[in-house]
C-alpha cells in the first residue's frame, strides 16, 4: 500500500519526535512491503517565522490532499517567545484550531494505557495499578457546551453568564458509530458516559447511542454517569475499553485518564472526521524546555503513527508490530529521561527511535 502522509514537525521537540516516528514507519513499511510518501508542511511558530501566519492556505490544501496528517507539536515558551506578543489569531495555537476546523475533525481519541514496566509512575495504589489498564477515550470535539451560544447579560444590576449545551441526533450518531467501530478493533466494550439523570442533551445522547448499538450486536454497551465515571477511573480503570462521551465530559475525563498513566511522553492521540482521514499527534506539547537536546521521548508520536496505520490505513498487523516493539524496548529496560528510573538505561530520542526500529522484525 502507498500511504500518503502530510507531516507537521512543528516547534520545540516536534521535529525531533516526528523524525523518529517517520523512521519507525519506514521500518514497518520495508518489513511489510508498503510505501510511505511524506510531504512536510509548516504550522505554528515555524510557519509564523517564514510566512507571518501560523498556517497558510497552501499548507491546508496539502494536508487535505493526503490520507492522514502526522503531527509533532506546536508552540513555544508562552512567557518568552515573541510568537505570544502577536494577536491571538496569529499565534501558533491558532494554526492548530484552524486545521482541526478545516479538516472537520469531530472525533478525538486518546488511549490511556499502563505499561507494566512503567507501573511505578502510576499515581494509583499498587493493588489497583497491578491489574493494569488499556482504555481509549472517544470524545466528541465540535459540539456541546464549548460550541453553543454564550453571552453575559446584566439583570437587575447583576451580571449573569449563559452557556448553551446543544447536541443534535446526527452529531451524536456519527461519534457513536466511530466509537463502536473502534471498539470492534479492541475488546468490544463501549461505556457511554453522560449525565442523563439531569440533562436533556444526555438523554438524547443515551437514546441515540442505544439505537446505534443495535447495529453492533457483538459490542457490549453500558451507560455510566459522568460523576461515577470520574470515580471509577481511579477506583478500577481496568474495567474500561472504549469510553464514549461528549465534548466537555471528554475533555475532563481524558485528562484524568492521562494522569493515571503517569507518563506524558507515552500518550498518543488521534482526531478523525467521517472518512478514514485523521490527524495523529502526541497528547503532550512542544516541550520548549528540552527542545534540540535529543532527550525528548518520541514514544507518544511513534504510537500516534501506529494509530494512523490502524485507523486510517486499516493496517492492524503493522500497528500491532509498532506497539509490540515499544513494549519490547521498555521490557528490555531502555528509557528516555522522562520515564527513567533506577536500574534502567537512559537513552536519547534518536536512540529510542533506533531501538524501536530494531525491535520491528
Ligand atoms: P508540554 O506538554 O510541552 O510540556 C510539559 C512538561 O512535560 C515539560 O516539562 C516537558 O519537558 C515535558 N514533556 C512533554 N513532552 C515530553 C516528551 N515527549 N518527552 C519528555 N518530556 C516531555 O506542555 P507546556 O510546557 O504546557 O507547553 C509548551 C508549549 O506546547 C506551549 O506553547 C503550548 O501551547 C504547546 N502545546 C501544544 C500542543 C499541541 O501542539 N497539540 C499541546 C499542548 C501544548
Amino acid at each position: 500500500m502507498v500511504c500518503k502522509i502530510t507531516c507537521i514537525p512543528g516547534d520545540g521537540i516536534g521535529p525531533e519526535i516526528v523524525t523518529q516516528a517517520k523512521k519507525v514507519l519506514d521500518r514497518v513499511a520495508s518489513v511489510y512491503g508498503h510505501e510511505m510518501n511524506y510531504t512536510d508542511i509548516l504550522m505554528g511558530g515555524a510557519s509564523i517565522d517564514v510566512h507571518g501566519v501560523p498556517l497558510t492556505q497552501e499548507a491546508i490544501d496539502t494536508a487535505k490532499a493526503a490520507d492522514a496528517v502526522l503531527m509533532g507539536a506546536i508552540g513555544g515558551n508562552t512567557s518568552t517567545s515573541p510568537w505570544y506578543k502577536l494577536p491571538p489569531e496569529k499565534r501558533p495555537e491558532a494554526g492548530l484550531l484552524k486545521i482541526r476546523k478545516e479538516l472537520n475533525l469531530f472525533a478525538n481519541l486518546r488511549p490511556a494505557l499502563l505499561y507494566p514496566e512503567l507501573a511505578g509512575a502510576c499515581p494509583l495504589k499498587e493493588e489497583i495499578s497491578a491489574k493494569g489498564f488499556d482504555m481509549l477515550i472517544m470524545r466528541e470535539l465540535t459540539g456541546g457546551l464549548y460550541f453553543g451560544e454564550r453571552k453575559t447579560i446584566t439583570e437587575n444590576g447583576k451580571k449573569k453568564a449563559i452557556d448553551t449545551l446543544t447536541y443534535s441526533e446526527d452529531e451524536i450518531r456519527r461519534i457513536a458509530i466511530k466509537g463502536f467501530d473502534i471498539a470492534r478493533k479492541r475488546r468490544k466494550k463501549v461505556t457511554s458516559v453522560d449525565k442523563a439523570n439531569v440533562l436533556d442533551s444526555s438523554r438524547l445522547w443515551r437514546s441515540v447511542v442505544e439505537e446505534v448499538a443495535k447495529d453492533y450486536p457483538d459490542v457490549t454497551l453500558e451507560h455510566m454517569l459522568v460523576d461515577n465515571c470520574a470515580m471509577q477511573l481511579v477506583r478500577d480503570p481496568s474495567q474500561f475499553d472504549v469510553i464514549l462521551t461528549e465534548n466537555m465530559f471528554g475533555d475532563i475525563l481524558s485528562d484524568e485518564a492521562s494522569m493515571v498513566t503517569g507518563s506524558i511522553g507515552m500518550l498518543s492521540s488521534a482526531s478523525l472526521n467521517d472518512t478514514k482521514f485523521g490527524l495523529y499527534e502526541p497528547s503532550h506539547g512542544s516541550a520548549p524546555d528540552i527542545a534540540g537536546q535529543d532527550i525528548a521521548n518520541p514514544i507518544a508520536t511513534v504510537l500516534s503513527a501506529a494509530m494512523m496505520l490502524r485507523f486510517t490505513f486499516d493496517l492492524d498487523r503493522e500497528a500491532d508490530a509498532i506497539e509490540q516493539a515499544v513494549k519490547e524496548v521498555l521490557r528490555a529496560g531502555y528509557r528516555t529521561g522522562d520515564i527513567w528510573s533506577e536500574g534502567t538505561e537512559k537513552v536519547g530520542c534518536t536512540r529510542m527511535g533506533d531501538l524501536i526500529c530494531e525491535a520491528i522484525k
